[in-house]
């Protein structure tokens, strides 16, 4: 075999495939409870109501169904979506526009292939979404990190970031955000910082970009007041991975037309449009209240099981460790008392001992959080939250002794 390395573009360095992923990867081979994934619970698949409406969608549209698509996405797609964000206070104004993406993941690529140049100044939450991170970084940014409390992103903290790199005279071009449920950290930003983000947005002239999968299944009243509803300076991104199925691959954009038309450009060149089957049958999920039933299922379902997890913390983990309180989502955030206690190499124990979870170094623009982890108790069953946990409380005594 000749040397293929030599071949490989020098973009692929900025594509880490962790040795962390890798390592996960034996998890499934052995028996190891893991608290690592991000996945739904396949409970919450709605088998049965997909089988109806794949045969009606088939007979009735299937010249359709089966043939290219506008890159903008289905037009009856786009319709049910429009009807659907309003139901959840996101409204599309006569100046917006909405493109569907392959997943929410295939939104943040465009994003950072149109908007991004290298060396742009990005702004991040410490800890943000990895997939997030990783697009970003193909266009090879300048990321900040800016930390988060109970309270979402520290938009104090941002300001007097902005005010010095203005005083430089630098510019940030985007500042990305999950307000709602953050993943991984669990908070929903106050109500007051996400006009304070606004004010920012329109004083220091940067755009936002809103990441929002889990503003329909909250697990306490929460107010999901969308940024998007609140400045035309915002790039509305979300998904029915968690509402639907991940493995549809369906995501969307909304924002100003004179952006979208630039990312239906950029969409073009990476896959003409995303597939037309699953667009139909999407509108026809999302018209007859299927994803409603998800939604509602999927809340009692994750609500439980995080309240599992946190009374499983509360029982067993060791004193002195830290963790949240999702009030949305798909997972725990843990921090160790201890700063010199890698997680990561950690990891190498937990999974000897027969439990996965996710080092939290990753999340972290700044290189910070080593001593965190991501917890994710939307998959494993009931009694796998409560052993694992045991057994991770386990691990980490033994390393602080
Ligand atoms: C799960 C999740 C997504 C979903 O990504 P898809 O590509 O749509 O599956 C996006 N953003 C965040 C923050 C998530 O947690």
């Amino acid at each position: 075999m000749y040397n293929v390395s030599k071949f490989i573009a020098r973009r692929v360095e900025l594509m880490k495939s962790s040795e962390i992923r890798e390592l996960l990867k034996i998890v499934g081979s052995r028996k190891v409870i893991s608290l690592a994934g991000g996945l739904p619970d396949p409970q919450t698949f709605p088998k049965e109501e997909l089988v109806r409406i794949c045969s009606k969608v088939l007979m009735e549209r299937g010249d359709s169904a089966l043939q290219y698509s506008p890159t903008k996405g289905v037009d009856e797609f786009r319709y049910e979506l429009i009807n659907f964000l309003s139901s959840r206070g996101v409204k599309v104004s006569k100046d917006d526009d909405v493109m569907v993406t392959t997943g929410s993941q295939q939104a943040l690529h465009i994003i950072a292939l149109t908007l991004i140049d290298p060396k742009d100044y990005v702004v991040m939450e410490l800890p943000s979404y990895l997939g997030a991170i990783n697009a970003f970084r193909l266009s090879e940014p300048n990321f900040i990190g800016i930390p988060l409390d109970d309270d979402g992103m520290n938009t104090d903290v941002l300001e007097v970031r902005l005010r010095r790199l203005y005083a430089e005279g630098k510019k940030v071009k985007l500042v990305y955000t999950i307000p709602i449920a953050h993943n991984p950290a669990g908070v929903t930003m106050s109500l007051n910082r996400r006009k304070h983000l606004i004010e920012l947005a329109e004083k220091y002239d940067f755009l936002i970009v809103e990441d929002d999968p889990y503003s329909s299944f909250t697990y306490e009243p929460t107010d999901t007041t969308p940024l998007k509803s609140l400045s035309s300076r915002v790039i509305y991104v979300s998904t029915l991975s968690k509402i639907l199925s991940p493995g549809f691959r369906i995501g969307w954009i909304v924002a100003h037309n004179d952006i979208v038309k630039e990312f239906e450009k950029c969409k073009q060149s990476l896959d003409l449009h995303t597939p037309t089957f699953t667009q139909y049958l999407s509108a026809e999920a999302l018209r007859t209240g299927i994803v409603n039933l998800v939604i509602e299922k999927a809340k009692t379902i994750y609500k439980r099981k995080k309240d599992v997890m946190l009374e499983a913390l509360e029982d067993y983990m060791v004193p002195g460790c830290w963790w949240s309180r999702p009030v949305g989502g798909l997972f725990v955030m843990l921090k160790l008392p201890r700063e010199d206690i890698d997680t990561s190499k950690m990891l190498f124990d937990a999974i000897e001992a027969g439990v996965a979870y996710v080092p939290g170094a990753p999340f972290y623009v700044d290189g910070s959080g080593v001593n965190s982890m991501r917890l994710n108790f939307s998959y494993p069953k009931e009694e796998q939250i409560v052993e694992g946990i045991k057994i991770l409380s386990n691990v980490i005594k033994s390393r602080l002794q």
